[in-house]
């Protein structure tokens, strides 16, 4: 081991949700800013995790837009930040968007934080980001961590292309349907759910995605108890369909189909095509014998095919 990489013994996950600053603490600078928006990121749990230039910013804007206030003020107080905070949220931001346009449009200087997190991820900011876009203000990025994006560097999934599918639907029936929209894709899938969904989500991504598919539930991410279980879809539906709810926030990932699964995709799809224009035994033959497999189960898939329409 390196002299720099941190010994084994002293997990560096009890570091996780430190606030104190440190002996490189610095006071946020004040900058001249551009009039415009800047939608700034903020930490998903250990407060250090916001950069440099999002806290000169706040400390630096006419205004931050919050989805909690209380939330923000102790973000603030945390890194010596002194801002005018505002409540933005899903409950008022239909009310509030014409005047946050107005400030924009005499010159002012805002900012929009939530919760957690970047805004506009699964969380309140892009309808006032479309507005802000047609009426010609500026609207600058300052990024910083994302539940999804840490949860996909920690996870060990096939992460050169993946797709975010924030919530699924709270009712069994819809999330089904939403799930099978996703059934074809071939690249890593990101889920946010909340703890008490947790076990019947993964349960519903088993049934319509395959038990054997790999996942990870990644919980409390940057937090003390920080967490990744993987195992098959199955495996994790069994576990906390046990365990009962965990505490804390979940991001759960699902790993793309394995080769079998990719091939018995890309079978029905030719099948699909051939049964267009051919009787089905004929189409069943003609597929078999393109992917290698027995003409029996073939003739058998094509046939549920044609059931299940
Ligand atoms: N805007 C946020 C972002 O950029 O990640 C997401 C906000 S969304 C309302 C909240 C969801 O994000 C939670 O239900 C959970 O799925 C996920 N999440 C947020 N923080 C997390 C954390 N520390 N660990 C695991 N999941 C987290």
């Amino acid at each position: 081991m390196s002299s720099k990489e941190p010994s084994r013994s002293s997990s560096p996950t009890r570091l996780s949700g430190e606030t104190r600053p440190g002996p490189d603490a610095r006071q946020p600078a004040r900058l001249q800013l551009d009039p415009g928006l800047y939608i700034v990121s903020t930490p998903i749990g250990n407060l250090r995790d916001i950069t440099l230039r999002a806290l000169d910013t706040l400390a630096s804007v006419d205004e931050v837009l919050a989805e909690d206030t209380r939330v923000a003020g102790r973000l603030m107080s945390a890194h010596g930040v002194e801002a005018k905070l505002t409540a933005y949220h899903d409950h008022n931001a239909a009310q509030k968007r014409p005047g946050v346009l107005a400030r924009l449009e005499e010159g002012a200087r805002i900012a929009l934080i939530s919760d957690a997190g970047t805004p506009l991820v699964s969380d309140p900011g892009y309808k006032l980001v479309r507005e802000a876009v047609e009426a010609g203000h500026r609207v600058v990025p300052v990024p910083g961590a994302s539940a999804a994006l840490a949860a996909l560097a920690m996870a060990g999934l096939p992460s050169d292309r993946f797709l975010f599918a924030g919530f699924l639907p709270v009712k069994s029936g819809a999330r089904r349907k939403a799930v099978t929209e996703l059934a074809g894709v071939t690249v890593t899938l990101i889920f946010y759910e909340g703890p008490s969904r947790l076990a019947a989500c993964l349960a519903d991504l088993a049934e319509v995605l395959g038990g054997d598919r790999e996942a990870v539930v990644a919980r409390e991410l940057t937090k003390l108890f920080e967490e990744a279980r993987r195992g098959s879809l199955a495996e994790l539906a069994e576990h906390y369909t046990k365990m009962g709810p965990p505490k804390g926030e979940v991001v759960v990932l699902v790993g793309p189909p394995g080769a079998v699964e990719l091939d018995d995709a890309g079978l029905d799809a030719a099948l699909r095509e051939a049964l267009k224009d051919m009787p089905t035994r004929a189409a069943a033959d003609q597929v078999a014998e393109q992917f290698g497999r027995s003409r029996r189960e073939v003739y058998q898939r094509a046939l549920s095919l044609k059931d299940n329409g």
